[in-house]
């Protein structure tokens, strides 16, 4: 009877798409090792008119070598895009590549100041290489993606899609002379004896 088992914890070191062992290179400056990995992508990446969708492919390309204060990662990620093209605000679908070079430490000894912010730690055999690849991700997310380079997007008129239209779509028989109007500013001065 398994009456006494406890329940598996929910994070279970060592495990997931984005962690990864680093027992092979012992701590030896020089040793390396090439990982190829498809990665379910995290939640929440992306804001606005681009995300990574979750749970997509991430193809992860990377190179781990063990330098003296820690291990350097070096490599690529390719990752699902899907959004909105910012002109014509059709849904498309794309692809977003990073590249690494992110060096992450061994724990610093007691003592040591851990907390920087700006660092990255290896928790001890293992690499999380999740927020390093958040990171990477959100600075190279296009802030105005396009459904193609030359979208001409929507009529400012009518709010065609242009690409479908053609270029001789118009409203000239549309006049729209402007008058000028001048607000005119009246003053006055109440000059008191
Ligand atoms: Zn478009
Ligand atoms: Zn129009």
């Amino acid at each position: 009877m398994s009456k006494g088992s406890k329940p598996v914890s929910s994070h279970v070191r060592g495990s997931g798409d984005f962690v990864f062992d680093m027992r092979a290179l012992g701590k030896r400056p020089g040793e390396f090792r090439d990982e190829k990995r498809t990665a379910s992508a995290p939640d929440g990446l992306g804001s606005g008119l681009v995300l990574v969708p979750a749970g997509g492919d991430v193809a992860l390309d990377l190179r781990f070598e063990a330098v003296s204060e820690g291990v350097l990662v070096t490599g690529s990620a390719v990752a699902p895009l899907t959004g909105e093209c910012a002109r014509c605000l059709d849904p498309l679908t794309s692809t977003i590549e990073v590249s690494f070079q992110e060096l992450y430490r061994y724990l610093p000894d007691p003592g040591e100041d851990a907390s920087d912010g700006e660092e990255r730690f290896l928790d001890g055999d293992y690499l999380d290489f999740e927020p390093a690849f958040r990171d990477a991700v959100v600075l190279a997310l296009p802030l105005s993606p396009l459904c193609r380079e030359d979208c001409p997007g929507l009529c400012a008129e009518c709010g065609a899609k242009l690409a479908d239209v053609g270029s001789d779509h118009g409203h000239g028989d549309k006049v729209d002379p402007r008058w000028g109007l001048l607000a005119k500013l009246e003053i006055n001065d109440r000059v008191e004896d």
